[in-house]
């Protein structure tokens, strides 16, 4: 078998081109221009290279991005605070709280200062479980572009046994969780999970989240599995390419499968929010916006 490449790339300039016109709808509609605030802490230069992508990809569908840039030796308050104001502020529709920060702060306190309506990352704990439960919150920007590539390409999910590799907050745990919103057996494995390869083995759906390259051997897959690989270190997946393009059904290449997808998301969700502030506004018209952003 040779895998169909699940094209990240492609699906991403869908969802972007769709975005762009929702953008300028919105512009014309609202008189202001939408605005994702990015937050960066410290001066990791792969979290640079992805705050500049987002921003770049916010130029590009006509919205605004505000960049807050914060040194590494700041407290775990400082930063509260920081997206305390965002939260607050009429101007900012999203905010993204890049990860990870460094180790002396508080991650999860982090999270948690973020407005839920303006979780458009989808890392605070409302967000987690209104989309646990299908309640129409935001997704988290990763696992949700993993959902939508799987989607584009009508791959069924329902009866399937879909295996997680990684529990991570912002990626493993939430990506579970969607697969068993659509009715797939889902299993999680982690560092301490024996018997790895028994587990993959097993896959219909394989989503690997480590972080680890080559930790998936490509002779683990099971045939005709759809291989989903968002793990990306120094510039590789997690699974053995070739070998696993030998077995799969479908395969995301690394790069160019989920990381655009997870930026795509991420806009997808901030024009949502921003339809969404001017509903609230319509029906609390104490609730207002300043600057418009317009030219
Ligand atoms: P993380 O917080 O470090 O989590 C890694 C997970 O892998 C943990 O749950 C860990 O288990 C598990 N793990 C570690 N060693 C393992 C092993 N030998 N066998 C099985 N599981 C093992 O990382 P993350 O933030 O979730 O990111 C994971 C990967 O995805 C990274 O490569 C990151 O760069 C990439 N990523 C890509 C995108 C994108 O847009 N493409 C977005 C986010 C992240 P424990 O819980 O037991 O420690």
């Amino acid at each position: 078998m040779n895998a169909q490449v699940l094209d990240g790339r492609a699906v991403a300039a869908t969802i972007l081109d769709r975005v762009r016109g929702e953008v300028a709808d919105f512009v014309e509609s609202f008189d202001r221009v939408p605005m994702l605030a990015t937050v960066l802490v410290g001066d990791d230069p792969a979290s640079h290279t992805y705050v500049r992508m987002k921003a770049n990809r916010c130029a590009k569908v006509g919205m605004r991005s505000r960049q807050v840039r914060l040194g590494s030796d700041i407290t775990t308050d400082t930063l509260v605070g920081h997206l305390r104001q965002l939260s607050a502020d009429p101007e900012v529709d999203g905010i993204l709280l890049q990860h990870p920060v460094p180790g002396h702060l508080d991650e999860r306190a982090a999270f948690e200062a973020i407005d839920p309506a303006k979780d458009v990352d989808g890392v605070t704990r409302t967000s987690f479980a209104t989309m646990s439960f299908g309640e129409g919150g935001f997704n988290s920007a990763t696992p949700g572009g993993i959902m939508a590539l799987l989607d584009a390409y009508d791959i069924p999910l329902a009866g399937k046994h879909a295996v997680v590799v990684g529990r991570s907050a912002i990626l493993g745990r939430p990506v579970g969780m969607l697969l068993l919103g659509r009715d797939a057996t889902v299993t999680y494995c982690h560092s301490r999970t024996t018997d790895l390869a028994e587990h993959v083995a097993r896959a219909d759906v394989l989503v690997a989240a480590v972080g680890r390259p080559g930790l998936i051997r490509g002779g683990w897959i099971k045939p005709g599995a759809v291989v989903v690989d968002a793990g990306y270190a120094d510039n590789t997946g997690d699974v053995e390419y070739e070998a696993a393009a030998l077995r799969a059904s479908y395969l995301t290449p690394v790069p160019g499968g989920v990381g655009p997808m997870t930026i795509a998301t991420l806009l997808a969700q901030t024009i949502r929010a921003a339809r969404e502030h001017e509903a609230a506004r319509r029906a609390d018209p104490e609730l207002t916006t300043t600057g418009s952003g317009r030219e």
